[in-house]
């Protein structure tokens, strides 16, 4: 998987085409990114019971396909690239600048 968690994206293709947001989910099987606040449909749901029906809003994954990594760098719609280091890891780059795009720190 190319992208990752926190990585901001544009929106290519689909409803919210133009939208700009962080991933916050990656669905590797399904090759599928899940951005919060894009893609939101609404569903209307009945209440049972205790729960109470209405229209709730939620977020639908986007296919990878359908969204372009944006350089932190140069801050452009990127392709990603990889290069090698000497140590036999791989970083990912922006096709554009070539600088490294630095996974977000995900300690929590
Ligand atoms: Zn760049």
């Amino acid at each position: 998987m190319k992208l990752h968690i926190g990585d901001t994206i544009l929106v290519t293709a689909g409803k919210d085409k133009g939208r700009q947001g962080q991933i916050g989910k990656v669905i590797k099987a399904k090759n599928l990114v899940l951005v919060p606040e894009v893609n939101v449909y609404k569903k209307t749901r009945r209440g049972y019971g205790d729960q109470k029906g209405g229209v709730f809003e939620i977020s639908r994954p986007l296919p990878v396909a359908n969204v372009a990594l944006i350089c932190p760098s140069c801050k452009k719609p990127t392709r990603v690239g990889y290069r090698v280091l000497e140590s036999g890891q791989k970083e990912r780059i922006c096709r554009k600048c070539k600088r490294q795009i630095n996974k977000k720190e995900t300690k929590q």
